[in-house]
């Protein structure tokens, strides 16, 4: 972690309130209670340490996205639940992040006691990164402590904004070893050092793509943006997904690969349907030679030995973007072996940080999450910061 940035084990919170900006975006089921509660436990250590210490935590988070006033289907008081049997305590609610209410009960909190503050972006100045708004938010707490790396390439009012007004500001346990994990496929990593991209959008990984060609061995493409590259060289994909304007670019960077000695990986076969649906009629195609009125939905099985060969010889693996549909069981296989195959290595001996989002996902409903090296919680946050730029989250706790 950046040297100027401080953690929370840098402070002693006797008899201090901390504000702690948390990522609480948790998936809700139609119920309203918290389908997944990974993102709630990733905080615990930090809460524990300000609580065990003889401080107060006042937490603040976002919750889906709200158009910028109150929603009762985005209340954070529908998590207060799992909030309270992560960390084994009562936790308070302020039905207002900011105002009275939330003023008075900040400020009738005793030391080891927890206050849950409603969603942050029922105010619009929150995403505004309204300077106003933060220091309405700053007068709850006594020092500040940011822990939600998953918000952490935004610039908001909770993430970036509100550290001006604290002299005590420090990253969170879960903010400094996303970093940390962060870095060791950043710094100096292990080689062979083989990256796995996969998901639906090339449009999103374009710079992190390019980045990666700057140090990677082996690049491995997988999932709808594959179909992409398949078309781009002349390939039939059927219906599946396509990023027309994206082709140039696809090719461009095979050149790119080819130049710098990166041995990229495509798939060689796709399990196709004949609707995107998980009881469509299903069948096998070489790449590039998909039937009209099929579509890819998964990395077939040449496939799938093909990239695992290339992960099990890798020391450092890092994986962003499932390799079909696996939210769908019939299109789960490939996403499957690949998570087994980045275990396997792991266990040979490799490093393997998975990225946030649906990979993340992915590996948590298949069990791998405790037979890789790091599964990190951001998505977005972690793709910007592998890119390269500086994520306003943790400038903003530099001193
Ligand atoms: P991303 O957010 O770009 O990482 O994309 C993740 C999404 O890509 C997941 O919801 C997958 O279901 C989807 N996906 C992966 N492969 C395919 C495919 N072949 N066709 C359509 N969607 C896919």
């Amino acid at each position: 972690m950046s040297s100027t940035v401080k953690n929370v084990d840098s402070l002693s919170f006797a008899g201090k309130k901390a504000l702690v900006r948390v990522d609480f975006n948790v998936p809700l089921n139609e119920d309203f209670t918290v389908s997944d509660d990974t993102r709630i436990q990733a905080a615990v250590p930090s809460i524990k340490k300000i609580l065990n210490d003889g401080g107060s935590a006042i937490l603040m988070s976002h919750l889906g996205r709200p158009k910028g006033g109150p929603e009762e289907k985005y209340s954070l008081k529908h998590i207060i639940s799992a909030v309270e049997a992560a960390l084994g305590t009562p936790v308070q609610f302020s039905s207002d992040c900011i105002g009275a209410e939330a003023e008075s009960k900040a400020a009738a909190l005793k030391a080891g006691e927890v206050l849950l503050l409603e969603n942050l972006r029922f105010y619009k100045e929150e995403e505004k990164g309204d300077k106003d708004f933060a220091g309405k938010l700053a007068k709850l707490g006594d020092v500040y402590v940011n822990d939600a790396f998953g918000t952490a390439h935004r610039a908001h009012a909770s993430t970036a904004v509100i550290a001006e007004f604290f002299k005590e500001k420090v990253a969170g346990y879960l903010m400094e070893s996303e970093l940390t994990n962060a870095d060791k496929v950043l710094g100096n990593p292990e080689r062979p050092y083989t990256a796995i991209m996969g998901g639906a959008k090339i449009a999103d990984k374009i710079l992190i793509i390019e980045r990666l060609l700057d140090v990677v061995d082996n690049l491995i493409i997988g999932g709808g943006m594959s179909y992409t590259f398949a078309k781009a060289q002349g390939g039939s994909i059927g219906n599946s997904l396509l990023e027309a304007d994206k082709m140039d670019f696809v090719l461009e960077l095979m050149e790119k690969a080819k130049a710098k000695g990166v041995n990229l990986i495509l798939p060689l076969d796709t399990v196709i349907a004949d609707d995107f649906s998980n009881t469509a009629n299903q069948g096998m195609a070489n790449s590039g030679e998909i039937p009209d009125g099929w579509m890819g939905l998964d990395i077939g099985p040449k496939t799938r030995e093909l990239f695992g060969k290339t992960i099990l010889e890798s020391k450092t693996v890092l994986w962003n973007g499932p390799m079909g549909v696996f939210e769908m069981e019939s299109f789960d296989k490939g996403t499957k072996a690949i998570a087994e195959y980045v275990a396997e290595a792991t266990r040979n001996g490799a490093f393997s940080l998975i990225g946030g989002g649906d990979s993340a996902a992915a590996v948590n409903k298949f069990g791998y999450t405790d037979q890789v090296s790091y599964v990190s919680t951001g998505g977005g946050a972690l793709l910007e910061h592998m890119e390269g730029k500086v994520l306003p989250g943790v400038a903003a706790l530099a001193e």
